[in-house]
């Protein structure tokens, strides 16, 4: 991985403020138009107000550094210990469970990778065991970088027909050095929430750690799931779970970066820390990767989660559970456009298997729009928040546009690059 870039010199004097702020804002004029509604991911917008009050609580801490919680800023350390008990209690942790803020869902699960990790040497008594997860196929890549970094053997395993995590296929998959399981809440390519129940069975009967990656979903599946939609018990309340990440920065409506892990007791949390007795300075500890944290995700947090509540979070659950129907009906009234999986929650992906998506991805991109991309099967992809609610119509037109104009050939790929 390597990019050359221009030579430049170092700035000998300092320039204005004026200038420089002008200069950003001439930059970013090419950028994606996310507040538009262009971009599939990356960005999730709520309300204004949402954005607001996120925005203001952050600046209010936008200087203050969440590693000096402990020692100087006690406020974050109770802010952060409220973030942490508030969603305690939505994802019915039992008593003795624990958590901690983190800067996003790939620190989340290395973190739980590591505390997973560290568990099974501890039970072992084998402080060198190599251990392997056993993942469906639409596990993140984040649980890939964290066994690169750990050493640890990944087993990516086929998916039911659902699209949804094989039980069986992941107890095949399973041998004495297997440490983790995982299923999503829901997955990233095609947003369908795996069968946590069954895979909590399964985790039990092996007596194998179970983690839930409801990164995308952890902070929007319970609000769905209290309006009525079909979508299993994922969290705490089913025993076989030890561990479960949610970002509050994608449907929490948090400001970047905020996620969340939690570890059923403290035995499972234990190996997640960090503590070093050996330093100049003393004892170095810190619950997380990172060292110096942004306050103001924390805060922000904090003031999201407060102005929301379970209320306004299932508001704006109703919303966009009621925009994804209407973006689904559409696309499907395209001549042989369909879903890959029934999307539980706002996250679809789909295509045409008779049509060259590649070119519909190209229309999609001519036509302002930045294309989200599956590459099996070959398709488009959008996480869609509020931002996309009110350019529904104007897709949904330039998708059947661009599906009309692009060559009709099975088989042909497109090709995604995250
Ligand atoms: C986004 C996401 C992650 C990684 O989160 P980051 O905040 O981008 O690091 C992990 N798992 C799933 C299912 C996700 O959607």
């Amino acid at each position: 991985m390597s990019q050359a870039f221009p030579r430049q010199t170092f700035p000998r004097h300092g320039q204005a403020p004026a200038a420089l702020l002008d200069a950003l804002t001439a930059m970013k004029e090419g950028d994606a138009d996310w507040r538009g509604g262009r971009v599939p991911l990356y960005v999730f917008g709520a309300t204004r107000e949402v954005a607001e009050i996120g925005r203001d609580a952050f600046n209010l801490f936008f200087t203050e550094n969440a590693l000096g919680a402990k020692r100087a800023f006690t406020s974050l350390a109770r802010a952060e210990a409220e973030v942490i008990g508030m969603t305690l209690a939505l994802f019915s942790a039992p008593e003795g469970a624990t958590g901690t803020m983190t800067s996003g869902g790939t620190e989340s699960i290395v973190l739980a990778v590591q505390a997973a990790r560290n568990f099974a040497r501890a039970r072992r008594g084998d402080a060198a065991h190599r251990g392997n997860l056993v993942l469906p196929e639409t596990a993140h890549p984040a649980f890939d970088k964290a066994a690169g970094l750990m050493d640890l053997e990944v087993r990516r395993v086929p998916l039911a027909a659902s699209l949804r995590a094989d039980p069986a296929a992941m107890e095949a998959a399973i041998d004495a050095d297997t440490i983790l399981l995982v299923g999503s809440v829901p997955c990233f390519p095609y947003g369908v929430v795996d069968p946590i129940p069954e895979l909590s069975e399964l985790a039990l009967r092996h007596d194998v750690w179970l983690h839930v990656d409801a990164c995308v979903g952890g902070y929007f599946a319970p609000f769905a799931r209290d309006l009525g939609r079909d979508i299993p018990v994922f969290d705490f309340a089913n025993p076989g779970v030890a561990s479960l990440s949610a970002d509050l920065h994608k449907f929490g409506f948090c400001p970047k970066p905020a996620s969340t892990v939690f570890y059923r007791t403290a035995a499972h949390a234990a190996g997640q820390g960090f503590d070093l007795d050996v330093w100049p300075n003393g004892r170095f500890a810190t619950s997380t990767l990172v060292g110096t944290r942004p306050g103001g995700g924390v805060a922000a947090a904090w003031a999201v989660l407060r102005f929301l509540g379970h209320d306004g979070y299932t508001r704006l659950a109703e919303r966009l559970l009621a925009m994804a129907d209407a973006y689904v009906a559409g696309i499907e009234a395209i001549p042989g456009m369909r879903m890959f999986g029934r999307p539980d929650l706002s996250i679809i992906a789909f295509g045409d298997p008779g049509r060259d998506m590649g070119a519909v991805a190209e229309g999609m991109a001519r036509r302002g729009w930045v294309p989200g991309l599956v590459r099996r099967p070959a398709g488009l992809h959008m996480m869609m928040s509020l931002l996309h609610e009110p350019v529904r119509e104007r897709y949904l037109a330039d998708l059947a546009a661009s599906a009309a104009e692009a060559p009709a050939v099975a088989g042909a790929a497109v090709n995604a690059v995250y």
